[in-house]
């Protein structure tokens, strides 16, 4: 396993949360659409003890609409926990995060019991750009006034509710290999910590499966009924064939065709996909565990 992660980080991070943890009812955990399981710490629920947890799907239109509804019903399931789809596109994110949270926590809804929530993720999953459109031009212009010391440290979305207004930045756990894997793909891992050609291969065969027909149809592959059962290595070769990755002597380049796995699979260019479901999510992190 090539993903590297260095233990600094997560101690910084944990320190931080552990610190402000205190002060919360609703945990929002926000997660990737297109890997909800990967892209999940399991440390949180460590960190946070007993508190309620509202999982956020971000990212939705880039995933798999009905593996999204799997999730959401696999999240729900779980006891003090719900789980909402969201993207970027919706207009007020505020309304349906706050009603989930409300009803986490009815106990906490008035202006001497403020109900108090914090977001949580990984890198890259949507924390920064979920916080801006929460707070808006208000507190954009809060933190715009010149010489004013910045002390207001909370976004208030209702006059009984607010948002810690720094997110909690919560490195990869990779317990499963595979969900390194995942991270990598999405984009939660920074470059230079992963082989671009290793992440490709384990793409290729989290899509080869359910998403055949789109490899196909991208890269016009050959005898389409074989791609399930065709090697990875196999599959990247010919995506680099199709595409001109090839070096001179007839060679293909592994690694432009890792690039044009990958980037297509970020751009959307093969679509809205999901790398995982909770049932094989759940078999990775129970193979994980027993060993
Ligand atoms: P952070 O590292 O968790 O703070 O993530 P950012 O807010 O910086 O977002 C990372 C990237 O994802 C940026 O390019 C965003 O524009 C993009 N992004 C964030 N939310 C969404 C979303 O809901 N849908 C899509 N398609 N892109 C998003």
């Amino acid at each position: 396993m090539s993903i590297q992660w260095f233990p600094g980080h997560m101690n910084v991070t944990k320190k931080a949360i552990a610190e402000r943890i205190k002060d919360i009812d609703v945990v929002i955990e926000l997660l990737d659409a297109r890997l909800p399981g990967s892209s999940a710490n399991p440390m949180l629920a460590e960190m946070t003890g007993h508190r309620r947890r509202l999982k956020v799907l971000n990212k939705q239109d880039m995933a798999d609409i009905a593996r999204t509804e799997a999730w959401l019903a696999h999240y729900n399931a779980l006891p003090d926990t719900k789980a909402i789809g969201l993207d970027a596109s919706e207009p007020r994110p505020a309304q349906r995060l706050l009603q989930a949270c409300r009803e986490l926590a009815p106990h906490r809804s008035s202006m001497t019991k403020p109900l108090r929530l914090m977001i949580c993720g990984v890198p890259n999953v949507g924390k920064s750009t979920l916080m801006n459109t929460l707070a808006g031009r208000k507190a954009a212009k809060t933190g715009d006034e010149a010489g004013v010391t910045r002390i207001e440290q909370r976004i208030n979305l209702a006059d009984d509710v607010y948002l810690f207004d720094t997110p909690g930045m919560l490195w990869p756990k990779i317990i499963v290999d595979k969900a390194g894997y995942h991270l990598a793909a999405s984009g939660a891992v920074g470059r230079n910590a992963y082989d671009e050609e290793e992440v490709a291969l384990e793409l290729i065969n989290s899509l080869k499966g359910p998403y055949a027909d789109r490899l196909v149809a991208r890269f016009k592959l050959a005898d389409p009924d074989t791609i399930p059962q065709r090697h990875d290595e196999e599959l990247l070769e010919e995506i680099g064939r199709r595409r001109g990755a090839v070096m001179s002597g007839g060679r293909v380049n592994m690694q432009k065709a890792s690039e044009v796995a990958l980037n297509d699979f970020r751009d959307l260019s093969l679509g809205r996909i999901t790398l995982e479901t909770p049932e094989e999510f759940s078999a990775w992190l129970a193979a994980a565990e027993a060993i």
